[in-house]
């Protein structure tokens, strides 16, 4: 049996947190960081609450990448306030920190008559998709590791473009090329379906026409609520259709050696397409076909299979040096003889991530080490 997951609520456009004056609570939780804070993003929350007359507290001390103490420290201040509305605001570590607190505490809580929170996630990057993803990413030493279940989705996600306005262009490129690679790796994953195909095929195209306008003029309202919404959607398809290779080796490239997320993504993508569509080979893969359609969508030259994947690789370059973005893991300051040391540790990491088992084709260790070498190196020589 096959099933596409629906939820949760979605409130989008340019007055989308409208809704936070008709949200019943009567005591909220506010899940954010201390920059959210300090720029005056959580005002357009607490002014709301504050002209309701609903209590709140704040949790300002999620940073990127949540680690197991800053969970432990949520929970306690979770179950000691017991709120009703759980409103997680910023970008994906936030809202992954809210949604991995809810869960555990949800778990391990011994009194069982408390109610679950009503959980409304508010994303300020449009990128990760967690307001609408069964995901938490957490860390565990120099580890990212994927919670999945279905109880970590939120009840609403806000899709306000106006939170997204102030993101500088460099958070703007990774974040827009995380999107790019939801959707390019949730449309060739092993548990694709005509549902996420659908959205996958609208997040490309959206973020090829938008997110150049957005790095370009972050004021863009327009153009941001589409790569706002584009996120949303890929969050979607890959809650539904998981996802690939490609975010196995930037998890274990994050965790080791902090690259962002968005921007480890975008380091890896083309040499994992080219890889999963035997680029090298007969370019005749289910992978290889799906690709020359996404070409073919965008309006590029596709008139066979290969000269679709090779088009798409071209865009995806093009795409990235359009934001100036780096072209090689050698480009964001990884030390080179480190690289190699940790490169077996890197590649067992991504061998045993929960997004390797429904990529495409099946890797072993020598093919992610190559893979890493690519992309390492950037190879614009390769010449697609
Ligand atoms: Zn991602």
């Amino acid at each position: 049996m096959s099933e596409f997951l629906l939820k949760p609520r979605i409130c989008f456009g340019q007055d989308a947190l409208a809704i936070l004056n008709d949200l019943p609570a009567s005591h909220v939780l506010l899940v954010t960081d201390q920059a959210m804070v300090k720029f005056g993003l959580t005002e357009c929350v607490t002014q709301v609450l504050h002209q309701r007359g609903i209590t709140f507290q704040i949790w300002d001390d999620v940073k990127a990448d949540p680690d197991i103490a800053t969970l432990v420290r949520g929970m306690k201040l979770m179950d000691a306030n017991y709120p009703d509305v759980v409103i997680a605001l910023g970008g994906g570590s936030v809202i992954d920190a809210a949604k991995a607190v809810i869960f555990a505490l949800a778990q391990t809580r011994v009194d069982t008559t408390r109610q679950r929170p009503c959980f409304v996630a508010i994303p300020t990057t449009s990128g990760t998709g967690s307001e609408v993803t069964a995901f938490s990413v957490v860390k565990a030493h120099t580890e990212k590791l994927v919670l999945v279940d279905p109880s970590l989705l939120p009840d609403i996600a806000i899709l306000a473009p106006s939170l997204v306005a102030s993101v500088p262009p460099t958070i703007t490129a990774d974040t827009g090329m995380d999107v790019l690679c939801h959707a390019l790796e949730a449309y060739v994953s092993r548990h694709a379906s005509d549902f996420s195909d659908a959205l996958a095929e609208k997040v490309v195209q959206q973020v090829f026409l938008h997110l150049p306008l957005c790095w370009r003029n972050g004021d863009n309202l327009q153009a941001r609520e589409k790569m706002h919404n584009a996120s949303c959607m890929a969050g979607m398809a890959f809650t539904n259709a998981s996802l690939g290779i490609t975010h196995s080796l930037a998890h274990a490239l994050g965790g080791v050696f902090h690259v962002p997320h968005g921007r480890a993504n975008a380091l890896l993508m083309a040499d994992v397409v080219a890889w999963n569509a035997d680029y090298q080979g007969q370019c005749d893969t289910e992978a290889a076909r799906k690709y020359a359609r996404l070409a073919h969508l965008l309006e590029l030259p596709a008139d066979s299979t290969r000269q679709g994947v090779a088009s798409l690789l071209v865009a995806i370059q093009a795409l990235k040096d359009e934001m100036v973005m780096p072209a090689g893991i050698r480009d964001t300051g990884v030390d080179s003889a480190e690289f190699e040391q940790r490169l077996p540790e890197m590649v067992a990491q991504a061998l045993r991530d929960s997004c390797t088992p429904t990529n495409p084709r099946v890797p072993d260790a020598n093919a992610l080490t190559e893979l890493y070498r690519r992309a390492w190196a950037g190879n614009p020589e390769q010449g697609y």
